[in-house]
């Protein structure tokens, strides 16, 4: 019992692979590793970033994926637009349409949320599709949510949910990384009873969707569910993306689950640096370490597998465009 699932080695791990691979593809990255480099297709992957407003959080997630495509050998494009009296959202339309078009850009990000008087869906449902390496243009959302692609892609190729990286589609960010970091630790997900807590577009639902594709039988746990320990008590595998602190108790959980806590939770704490500290929506320090039989901790779980998974969606258009 009490294993814990070690997010950032985890990303880490899968950063390399990216690397590697790209610099074993792409003519113009002049590094060499172990002999590898020089590819065949010209130019490098790009994500063009988009971010609206000045939250000091967006502004700090959108340093962090900067720096991992810099370290991964991937261009980035940042565009902001800090004054949010003066931005429009035919401003915002144009800038994704000039990314749609330019073959530079292989990935296009707006960082949410965006500020209230800006539609966000109508900025989501611009991006070009195969550009969308946060998986939440209403086309992307569709093909996750769709029980065709049980047995193939719109192609009539053979789609493959137990190599998420394989899926022709951009999935979403913190769903894929939740699911790879199951397979990364062997957890067999098909027949597995899972349940997710939480509903929201961004997390909750896709990440259900991705489990039921992979032969789970999943149950959503959300704010108007009725004895929800009970539910959860039933769980193999419990996805906890609720955003309230602590919330799941170490008696809401089954002697061995796996639990994957995607809460980033702020708590007062006069003892920290900055006055507070990040805990996730399991009460990890209460007990649930000992009861799971494997956990992720918050931070240093799910976190760094978002960014690795930006950057695989981001590294995989690339090579589908230049196929
Ligand atoms: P959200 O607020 O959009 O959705 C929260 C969901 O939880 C809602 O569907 C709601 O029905 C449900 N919920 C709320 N209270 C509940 C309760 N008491 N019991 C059961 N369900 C309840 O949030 P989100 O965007 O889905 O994010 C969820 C959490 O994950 C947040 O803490 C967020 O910061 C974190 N997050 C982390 C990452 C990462 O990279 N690690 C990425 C995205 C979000």
């Amino acid at each position: 019992l009490g294993r814990i699932i070690d997010g950032k080695a985890i990303a880490d791990a899968i950063r390399t692979e990216i690397s590697r691979e790209l610099i074993g593809r792409a003519a113009d990255v002049d590094v060499v590793v172990d002999g590898i480099g020089g590819g065949k297709i010209g130019g490098r992957p790009g994500l063009a970033v988009m971010l609206v407003g000045n939250r000091a959080d967006s502004a700090t997630y959108v340093r962090m994926k900067q720096r991992a495509c810099a370290d991964a050998g991937i261009s980035s494009y940042l565009e902001t637009y800090p004054d949010v009296d003066g931005v429009t959202e035919e401003m915002l339309l144009d800038r994704i349409r000039r990314w749609n078009d330019d073959d530079d850009v292989h990935g296009i990000l707006v960082q949410l949320p965006l500020p209230p008087k800006i539609d966000e869906g109508r900025i989501l449902g611009a991006v070009n599709p195969a550009k969308d390496v946060d998986g939440l243009h209403p086309s992307n959302v569709a093909r996750l949510f769709s029980s065709d692609t049980h047995d193939r892609t719109h192609d009539g190729e053979r789609l493959d949910w137990t190599d998420l990286s394989s899926v022709p589609f951009h999935l979403p960010c913190t769903p894929q990384g939740c699911v790879e970091l199951l397979d990364r630790i062997g957890c067999d997900i098909e027949g597995k009873r899972a349940v997710v807590i939480g509903r929201s577009n961004l997390v909750g639902l896709p990440v259900a969707m991705m489990l039921v594709h992979r032969n789970a039988t999943v149950t959503i746990v959300h704010s108007r569910t009725v004895d929800a320990r009970d539910v959860v008590r039933e769980a193999d595998i419990v996805i906890a993306a609720a955003g309230k602190a602590n919330m799941v108790k170490s008696d809401w959980l089954k002697r061995g689950c796996v639990v994957i806590d995607v809460g980033i939770n702020a708590i007062n704490d006069s003892t920290a640096k900055r006055g507070y500290r990040l805990v996730g929506d399991v009460d990890y320090d209460g007990g649930a370490k000992d009861v799971a039989g494997w956990i992720t901790p918050v931070p240093g779980g799910v976190g760094p597998m978002t960014i690795a998974m930006l950057l695989r969606n981001t590294y995989n258009s690339w090579k589908r465009a230049n196929k």
